[in-house]
């Protein structure tokens, strides 16, 4: 296993419960990439949030999903969760600690620091992320060709204590989660547009001149918002709605978000405040927004280049690579896009790499599924064929449509009730143990408990 991140961590965990002997080499901490700052296995680079936990989101039903099939991701972040609402957030020095607990105790793995600079021998999984390595880079282009960017961009941490408090207010939106979970700083009309107009003009870290900038559409940088229009961001990370300012008791025109770092709130993250302006310049106008004139910063935003393969011209059905069958891939550098979209990418990379070592057939996850969805993605099924290969988080258009007349008001219900009964009959092939509980039905695990 080349990679110790979400993918690899997941995959050689896997790997290693069928009862194979796994060598996982990582980089760290001889090496770091430019955004992985620890030396932990399974380091989230950017935000510390799974994403929506709503079994009726895609994402809610790969995180069910990957719960079922005893998935070390999600039982680490479930073990380390800080309240966010819907949302799955963890305090990701606890989360990193706790998957390599589990890895390190599953017994089967052995661990060996250090660049891989040459693709090793024997069957090999290439797990190295979006931030592979210049030199294995080097090493896989002859293989496949050229790889596919795009742009990436993390967002900035502020320590709590330096948070004015007197204007900062707690509430989820629409009171979701213990209805605290956030801390947000209110704008006026007035602020939001001084805002905007300073995120403008202030100054970016600019691509290198051979390098055309091509974002992520899910994880767009504030600035390419803000210039798309006035009030993009205000319809997008500073979106207000649902969130009423007790002072006011309405709804304030923007607010920064900012989500928990850990459970004693020493240190909040700006939620989807990803760029790349200059640090300097995000110290100055970030300085700009109300509650944080006096911000002491924990970690700037930053950007980085995102590499991954045209995955479903170069890999074959089982994830291998189609011109060297020994070489597999996981994770984010096929294409998928997300924490937990690449650690589903290194469980079923895991299933495929145990059919070939014990010479039996690998059965993908059911297309219905949010598993078989993602697996649709990187095998190019989901998409028409004149289809240019893009990073995708799972969405429902990776799933196959719905029968019959669809109203948006029961689309999430159907996708969901539709995926159970599928993933249950292939969960039941899986050569491992699955959760014997059954996954809560939509009905039951959207109804909230009684009241005490
Ligand atoms: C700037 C940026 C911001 C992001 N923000 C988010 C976000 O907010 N939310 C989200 O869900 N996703 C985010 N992502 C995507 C996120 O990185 C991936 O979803 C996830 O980490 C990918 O998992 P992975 O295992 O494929 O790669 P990684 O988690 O990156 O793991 C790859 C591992 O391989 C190691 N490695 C690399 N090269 C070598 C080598 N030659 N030899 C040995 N080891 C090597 C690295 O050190 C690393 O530990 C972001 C990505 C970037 C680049």
């Amino acid at each position: 296993m080349v990679g110790g991140g979400l993918a690899g961590t997941e995959c050689a965990f896997q790997l290693a419960r069928l009862g194979h002997r796994v060598v996982l080499r990582e980089q760290k901490p001889q090496k770091r990439s430019p955004a992985h700052q620890s030396n932990a296995l399974a380091e989230l680079v950017c935000s510390n949030s799974l994403r929506s936990d709503n079994p009726q989101s895609a994402i809610g039903m790969l995180h069910a999903e990957l719960r079922r099939v005893g998935s070390l991701i999600l039982r680490s972040a479930d073990e380390t969760k800080v309240p966010a609402g819907e949302a799955l957030a963890v305090d990701r020095e606890r989360f990193a600690a706790a998957v390599e607990g589990r890895l390190r105790r599953s017994g089967g793995v052995e661990f060996q620091a250090g660049e891989v600079t040459a693709i090793p021998e024997g069957v090999v999984v290439i797990a190295t992320g979006p931030l592979t390595s210049p030199a294995l880079t080097a090493a896989l282009a002859p293989l496949v060709g050229e790889k596919l960017y795009f742009y990436d961009a993390i967002a900035p941490i502020v320590s709590g204590d330096s948070i004015d408090q007197t204007i900062a207010f707690r509430a989820s939106r629409w009171g979701k989660g213990d209805g605290a979970d956030y801390l947000n700083l209110p704008m006026t009309k007035e602020e939001y547009l001084a805002f905007v107009q300073a995120v403008r003009a202030g100054a970016k870290v600019t691509p290198h001149d051979f390098e055309e900038p091509r974002y992520f559409e899910g994880c767009l940088p504030i600035e390419v918002m803000a210039e798309r229009g006035d009030e993009v961001l205000s319809h997008g990370p500073m979106k207000p709605v649902g969130l009423t300012d007790p002072r006011t008791g309405r709804w304030p025109h923007a607010v920064v978000q900012l989500r928990m770092e850990d459970r004693a709130g020493t240190a909040w993250n700006l939620v989807g405040f990803q760029t790349r302006l200059t640090w300097p310049e995000q110290k100055r106008i970030f300085g700009m927004i109300p509650g944080l004139q006096r911000a002491e910063w924990v970690r700037m935003g930053q950007i980085h280049r995102n590499t991954f393969l045209d995955a479903p011209r170069l890999l074959a059905r089982d994830l291998c690579l189609k011109s060297e069958p020994r070489i597999f891939f996981a994770g984010q550098i096929t294409g998928v896009e997300g924490y937990v979209e690449s650690a589903a990418c290194g469980y079923l990379a895991a299933l495929a790499v145990h059919a070939r070592l014990t010479g039996t057939a690998f059965l993908p996850p059911p297309a219905v599924t949010a598993l078989g969805a993602l697996y649709r993605h990187v095998t190019g099924e989901a998409h028409p064929d004149d289809y240019r290969y893009q990073p995708t988080n799972v969405v429902f258009a990776l799933f196959p449509p719905l029968e019959g007349r669809v109203t948006k008001s029961d689309k999430r219900e159907r996708y969901a009730c539709r995926a159970q009964g599928a993933f249950d009959a292939w969960a039941a092939s899986a050569p491992h143990p699955v959760s014997a509980a059954p996954a809560p039905s939509v009905a039951q695990a959207l109804t909230p408990p009684p009241a005490p």
